[in-house]
């Protein structure tokens, strides 16, 4: 879509520190990491909000979900724990509306969250 950020960024328009990409999903790290390890794993396809889901994105939505938790290994997160989270909309504070996971890792976070 145009003037999306991480369309951009899935497209290599816009660079970013890639850590992983096939032909559905990109990860890469967060431009302002709020843990040791944050990663935003994306959909290549552009997707809003998990408001707009269907059941074509079943698949999808598991691909995104398995990746986060491949990278959490590779990174040596994966017994200590990590944090996956999909803001939606406002009162989530969603700043980009195109669907995005974030992992979160590297030391201990408070539930429940601010
Ligand atoms: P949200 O607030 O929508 O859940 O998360 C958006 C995330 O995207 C934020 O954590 C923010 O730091 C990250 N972000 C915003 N702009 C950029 C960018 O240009 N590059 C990268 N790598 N991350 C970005
Ligand atoms: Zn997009």
């Amino acid at each position: 879509m145009a003037n999306c950020l991480f369309c951009k960024i899935a497209s290599g328009e816009i660079p970013a520190k890639i850590v992983y990409q096939d032909d559905h999903v990109v990860a890469f790290e967060d431009i302002n990491p709020q843990a040791p390890t944050h990663i935003l794993v994306v959909p290549k396809r552009h997707i809003a909000t998990l408001n707009d889901l269907t059941h074509d994105d079943d698949q999808l939505l598991g691909e995104l979900t398995r990746r986060a938790a491949a990278i959490a290994r590779d990174r040596g997160i994966e017994s200590g724990g990590y944090r996956t989270v999909f803001n939606t909309n406002r009162d989530a504070g969603q700043t980009v509306f195109h669907i995005h996971l974030h992992l979160l890792g590297g030391r201990s976070m408070q539930w429940p969250p601010g």
